[in-house]
């Protein structure tokens, strides 16, 4: 497949999306190389790249203060496969000889190395707006990265620093023996991943009536600190459990909303895309209509939202993805969280006896995430969430209404999803069956996990007509159970 002449037909699609760990330098030139974009949409989604199941390098928040924060970079991490100069590299991924020298240069003026050396990790940072390189950062060695990172205007700076952590992938197979929940403990499943598969598959498949000989295939990210004191699960990355004939599947996909969600095969998503009701409620006790008598102050007015009875201090639920658009006192609804949505809509919530701390305006939520407790705050006779919907600025009934939730990939990044299910997929076959444990290709992981030194992952590095090779190499980090 030569990606040279698809990219031509995608550079919209490219904007969005982000793979780090599988990353081959064929895909990294098809990154690059995206043309810029105008759409407003588009824009949108790129400035709402801002986590992704683990493939965003949180180092990099370091940034100069300014009016309005750039969008997240789209991260790119790779481990070199041969020891080449390193303006070979830049230029393999996409970049002008001209530019390339001057990265190069300035990588070099604290490296002294004109070399980037094979077994050695490798980090872009691009701008997901124009496609241009923001930085750079190349890990000498265990505890020293150098960084690399563009100011504008052909301004480039470049820095030795202390690596204080790794994104470490770490792939896990077993073969069922019994019970999921009692296997996953033994072979060190950590929790938060169970409790992802267990929701991911609940409706298709749950996993304790997974049959026995069922063999359990995924791949998480982990946040490792240097000294290997903390870890941290930043997410799962792709799982398949094959029994009989049937598999399941789920692979985290940063779709055009820019949130990572899980999709099986078909592209299906795996979480529910939105929450019918924000809260568990006994009954509904006052319907949306335009004509009420209202109960406090005795006259007739419109009520555009509907009142859920249920008692003081039930959690409420943000009913979808979105971002908060206001948080704190509104009136007569008293304390309440408005959450702006795509396309449009906002979901309000009204009369809660508190906000989840934290939240605020502008933050992204997640559907289903905690936002406040119902209460009876503002102008209100007893517990109760009022919950609204505005659509284009006019309030709808939010029980006949659709959120629109975007419950399959997009047909834009179609292409781009399957082509991260066949690199997943590609990884996940590669690991030895049924063995427990494995650290997948990172460079860091070594001493971290005690295992045999040397071994990386490895990118193939062929060009850019190379056919998509997955970039993970798997090795068994160790005998005993990482400590965690
Ligand atoms: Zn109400």
């Amino acid at each position: 497949m030569h990606w040279g002449n698809q990219h031509r037909a995608w550079p919209r699609m490219i904007t969005a999306l982000t793979v780090a760990m599988l990353a081959t330098v064929a895909s990294l030139w098809l990154f690059m190389t995206g043309a810029p974009h105008n759409s407003d949409a588009d824009l949108a989604a790129s400035r709402l790249l801002s986590q992704s199941a683990g493939q965003i390098d949180p180092d990099y928040a370091e940034q100069p203060m300014a009016v309005r924060p750039a969008p997240a970079p789209i991260v790119i991490t790779l481990t070199v496969d041969r020891t080449a100069p390193i303006t070979a590299y830049l230029e393999e991924a996409g970049m002008t000889p001209a530019e390339a020298a001057r990265w190069a240069a300035s990588l070099t003026s604290v490296s002294y190395s004109r070399n980037l050396r094979r077994g050695h990790t490798l980090t872009l940072y691009k701008d997901p707006e124009d496609g241009s390189l923001r930085g750079i950062k190349y890990d000498l060695n265990e505890n020293i990265a150098f960084r690399e990172r563009s100011y504008g205007d052909g301004v480039i700076r470049a820095w030795q620093e202390l690596i204080t952590y790794v994104i470490q992938p770490v792939a896990v197979s077993f073969r069922l023996s019994g019970d999921f929940n009692r296997d996953a403990a033994r072979h060190d499943l950590p929790r938060p991943i169970v409790a992802t598969l267990r929701s991911a598959f609940a409706a298709r498949h749950p996993l304790n009536r997974l049959p026995r000989g069922a063999d359990v295939e995924l791949i998480y990210q982990e946040r490792v600190s240097r000294d290997g004191a903390s870890r941290e699960i930043t997410g799962l990355e792709a799982a398949q459990i094959h029994f009989g004939a049937q598999t399941l599947s789920a692979f985290a996909f940063r779709d055009a909303s820019g949130r990572v969600h899980l999709y099986d095969a078909n592209g299906a998503a795996l979480e529910p895309a939105s929450l019918r009701f924000p809260c568990k409620f006994t009954y509904i006790s006052s319907g949306f209509t335009f004509h009420r008598y209202h109960p406090i102050l005795h006259e007739y007015r419109p009520h555009l939202g509907v009142d859920l009875a249920t008692h003081y201090g039930a959690p409420v639920m943000a009913i979808a993805d979105g971002s908060v658009e206001q948080a704190g006192w509104c009136g007569e609804l008293g304390r309440c969280v408005r959450i702006n949505h795509h396309d449009g809509l906002i979901s309000i919530y009204g009369h809660l006896s508190a906000i989840t701390p934290g939240l605020r305006t502008g933050q992204p939520v997640r559907v289903g995430e905690m936002i406040g407790r119902v209460g009876s705050s503002g102008l209100s006779t007893g517990p109760h969430l009022h919950f609204a919907i505005e659509k284009d600025g006019r309030y709808v009934n939010p029980l006949t209404a659709s959120l629109g939730a975007h419950n399959h990939v997009s047909p834009r990044m179609r292409a781009v999803f399957e082509r991260f299910k066949r690199e997943y997929v590609a990884a996940l076959d590669r690991l030895p069956a049924f063995s427990g444990h494995f650290n997948v290709g990172h460079q860091g992981s070594t001493a971290l996990a005690g295992g045999a030194p040397g071994a990386t992952g490895s990118v193939a590095v062929s060009g850019a007509s190379a056919s998509v090779t997955p970039a993970l190499a798997i090795r068994t980090v160790s005998d005993r159970p990482l400590t965690r």
